[in-house]
């Protein structure tokens, strides 16, 4: 007998519409001793078989489907078809001038609970679920059968995310395949090298969800002024001094950054005369620096997650209207905001609506010229609106 879900009547809907997600309260029974991360046949309440997918029995999302066809066997060759079409999408997509991208984007590229970023001839591996953890060594075989002859020498894998302990898995993290990953890896983004710690860094290493963002952030920046917010490894700070800004002032609470932000300005060549370093609270420096009367002409504001769950979803809108409040107040008339929220849970239209207070309370006339997104190596499924969680605006002040 097949290991199967069966799903309470009417709670296919979503499924028909190839949402790949089977939360708890959808299951009318499991059929069978399925074991976490193996794969199982869901069916709707009338016995008919809708899809393969992964069962996680200690998530609130207790399978994720791996595919509608149940003909499909979920081996190495599926792996292997899935990887090589989410790599040819970025082929098709991105420039050679590109050295790191996300070569597979969980969910919306049919994987779901599966990250893969490339930085240069690394690929960093994050298994989230039960599933993607299960299938590991066959998805380790495709991304070598993909990567090794594109000359990838190494598969690290990241699996030292939180949101693991909610699928009752460890964290975990080190070499997968080939060599060790040197200290730092050096990336090319257009005209900007970037060292990257695969290691230890953020996420996967970086946040290349943002590169777009940083080249339009970079065009804007040319003998401005700039106030790199939550700079991290100073990213956008970076490429806009890249492209001949005036000043860069980073601004990031982690006092290790100071020397990882240095090395990037160093590797590009930059003149660090034109480029500052603070340490600090973005919610009081920026306060300092308004009873400085300190002013900019473009200002980054890319914070981390401020809402990890809806509980927190009331704080984190404080959060953001503070943080963009002052961060207008500290523009020169005609200045440029750049304002992100990285939080799936907050919608984009109460971001807007946040942004639109903080320019009321600023009493500053803002005009949205446009709307920002990740780039498209990070595409989202249309039946799977959650994988669009990067939002922003550049934001003309007068
Ligand atoms: N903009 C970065 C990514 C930002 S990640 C990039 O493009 O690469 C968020 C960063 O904000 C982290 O480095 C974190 O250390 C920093 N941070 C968190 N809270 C902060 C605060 N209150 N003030 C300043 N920096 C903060």
């Amino acid at each position: 007998m097949t290991n199967a879900i069966r799903l309470k009547p009417g709670r296919d809907s979503a499924l028909l519409r190839r949402h790949p997600w089977i939360f708890s309260g959808a299951i009318a029974k499991i059929i069978g001793q399925p074991t976490a991360g193996e794969t199982i046949l869901i069916e709707s309440a009338k016995g008919d078989a809708l899809a393969l997918a992964a069962y996680s029995p200690q998530s609130q999302i207790t399978a994720r489907v791996w595919s509608f066809d149940i003909a499909t066997s979920i081996d190495t060759a599926f792996f292997l078809q899935r990887v090589q079409q989410a790599q040819a999408l970025r082929v098709q997509l991105l420039s050679p001038q590109i050295t790191a991208y996300r070569v597979v984007n969980a969910e919306s590229d049919g994987l779901p609970g599966i990250v893969v970023d490339r930085y240069a001839d690394c690929l960093v591996l994050q298994c989230l679920t039960q599933g993607a953890q299960y299938q590991r060594d066959h998805l380790l075989s495709a991304l070598i059968d993909v990567f090794s002859p594109l000359g990838i020498k190494t598969i690290y894998e990241r699996s030292d995310v939180e949101i693991r302990r909610k699928e009752g898995l460890e964290l975990t993290k080190g070499l997968l395949w080939g060599v060790e990953p040197s200290e730092t890896i050096q990336i090319q983004e257009g005209p900007v090298q970037f060292l990257i710690d695969v290691k230890n860094g953020h996420k996967t290493g970086f946040y290349l969800d943002q590169r777009d963002n940083r080249a339009i952030v970079a065009a804007y920046s040319k003998h401005k002024t700039v106030l790199n917010c939550f700079a991290y490894t100073g990213g956008f700070g970076i490429a806009a001094l890249q492209n001949d800004a005036a000043h860069v002032t980073h601004l990031e609470s982690s006092a290790h950054m100071t020397d990882v932000i240095t090395q990037q300005a160093n590797i590009n060549q930059l003149d660090l005369s034109r480029m500052q370093c603070v340490t600090g609270d973005a919610f009081q420096v920026l306060r300092q620096y308004r009873s400085e009367n300190k002013t900019f002409d473009v200002i980054v504001l890319d914070p981390p997650k401020f809402a990890e769950s809806n509980a927190q979803l009331k704080g984190a809108c404080r959060g953001y209207k503070d943080i963009n409040w002052v961060a207008m107040q500290l523009l020169n008339p005609g200045g440029t905001l750049f304002t992100f929220s990285c939080s799936g849970l907050m919608p984009q239209d109460l971001f807007e609506k946040i942004v639109a207070d903080a320019a009321l309370d600023a009493k500053r006339q803002a005009r949205v010229v446009k709307r920002l997104f990740a780039g498209m190596d990070h595409p989202f499924a249309t039946a799977f609106p959650e994988g669009s969680y990067l939002k922003g605006m550049m934001v003309h002040v007068d």
